[in-house]
């Protein structure tokens, strides 16, 4: 967002300081060296939706990097990987009922179709879910990836933002029966090291390892910042001999594991060795999040080894463990009215993170979005 915002203003001919925290600039969407391996820190890809993108990767010159590939989806339950994301898939699931398929194949198909839903503002996912899909589809197809997210939070969790995720994804499809997502050649780094030289080539200047201090506002002001729940991650990442599964997301539903879902990123974009991202998602006060490396390394692999009973321990080349703070907003109900606005009381000052475009998720495009947007409304 911060890039995106300095690209906007070094186009518009203003001058341009960036003060970055970190070592590297690009925040989430940043890459490390994995074993020689460039790769994101934290998967990610791009649907269709995601227009800011499209267009950011255009003026850059680079739009040829962006990629689409047919993906697919899985659903593990009941110690069984079944295919998923399609009526096909969802007819053949054993275990639920006929009712609650269908009652879950009309939701999914809802809302992907409708473009406006003002309702959901005041409901709570949990509520809305179990309207439409009954307590039985709930539990067997949401409560899991929720409580696995979200813990303490997870009964309060808005419908407006489950809804935006749904659609954003669903939205995503060659047909009903083909999931198709994209990626950028080279991963994100590929956008962020485009948008640094467009900055600097401009005379923007880049300050790393440079964290901004103290923002001075009125403290009524602050407490709204300080309202803002977050949860935090500790993202496995491993690269292994052999595939766990086609495809490249599978939704898990496993007590013995508090994993929402598993991410075989080689099924989008290949870089050699198969990579699996595979996310621990909590409240940064979960004791989990202080579990070592090597315990969070043996729980996910041991889920992995759920999914693919062929995958043994000498499969396992490297693996790594990347954790995060402030990872996903807990965008609660009402979520909109806690929200400050993104202009501050100090002329010139705005303030804007992931959650200041709900109830859009946290994601690349509407990141660029927003941070362009920031950076034109400061200059007029
Ligand atoms: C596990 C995971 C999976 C994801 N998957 C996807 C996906 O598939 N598709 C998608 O589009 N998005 C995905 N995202 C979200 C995406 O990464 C983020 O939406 C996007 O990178 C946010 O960019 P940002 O600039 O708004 O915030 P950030 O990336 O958080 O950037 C904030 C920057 O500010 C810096 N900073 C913080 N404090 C200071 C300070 N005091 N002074 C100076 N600098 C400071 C940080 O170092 C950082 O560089 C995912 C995120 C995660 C965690």
């Amino acid at each position: 967002m911060g890039l995106a915002a300095a690209y906007q203003a070094v186009l518009d001919g203003h001058e341009v300081d960036v003060l970055e925290a970190n070592a590297e600039p690009g925040g989430m969407a940043g890459h490390f060296d994995f074993g020689g391996t460039s790769i994101e820190r934290f998967y990610h890809f791009v649907c269709r939706a995601d227009g800011p993108t499209f267009q950011l990767l255009a003026e850059l010159g680079i739009a040829e990097k962006l990629r689409w590939k047919n993906t697919s989806m899985g659903f593990f339950s009941g110690g069984r990987l079944n295919r998923w994301g399609d009526p096909i898939s969802l007819l053949r699931l054993r275990g639920p009922s006929l009712i609650t398929k269908l009652r879950y194949g009309l939701f999914v198909l809802l809302c992907t179709r409708k473009k406006q839903w003002p309702e959901l503002e005041t409901t709570s996912a949990k509520d809305w879910i179990v309207r439409w899909c009954g307590t039985d589809g709930y539990e067997r197809f949401w409560r899991d990836l929720l409580q696995y997210k979200f813990y303490e939070y997870a009964n309060g969790i808005s419908a407006a933002w489950i809804w935006t995720r749904i659609k954003r994804v669903g939205s995503s499809r060659k047909s009903t029966m083909q999931e198709e997502l994209g990626y950028i050649e080279g991963g994100s780094q590929t956008l962020i090291d485009a948008l640094v030289s467009a900055i600097k080539s401009r005379g923007g200047r880049i300050h790393l390892n440079s964290p901004a201090q103290r923002v001075e506002l009125p403290d009524a002001w602050k407490r709204r910042y300080d309202a803002v729940k977050n949860i935090g991650i500790c993202c496995v990442i491993f690269k292994l001999k052999r595939s766990v599964s086609p495809h490249f997301w599978v939704n898990v539903v496993d007590t013995s594991h508090e994993i929402p879902g598993v991410i075989e990123f080689t099924n989008l974009r290949t870089v050699g060795p198969t990579i699996v991202y595979v996310p621990y998602y909590m409240p940064v006060t979960n004791p989990k999040f202080r579990w070592t490396d090597e315990v969070m390394i043996d729980d996910a692999f041991d889920c992995l080894t759920k999914l693919n009973p062929q995958l043994v321990r000498e499969d396992l080349i490297e693996a790594k463990v990347a954790r995060l703070r402030h990872a996903q907003p807990v965008c609660e109900v009402g979520f909109a009215e806690m929200l400050p606005p993104v202009q501050t009381p100090i002329r010139g000052l705005q303030i804007a993170d992931t959650c200041f475009y709900y109830p859009e998720d946290r994601g690349i495009a509407e990141s660029v979005r927003l941070g362009r947007e920031m950076a034109r409304a400061t200059i007029e």
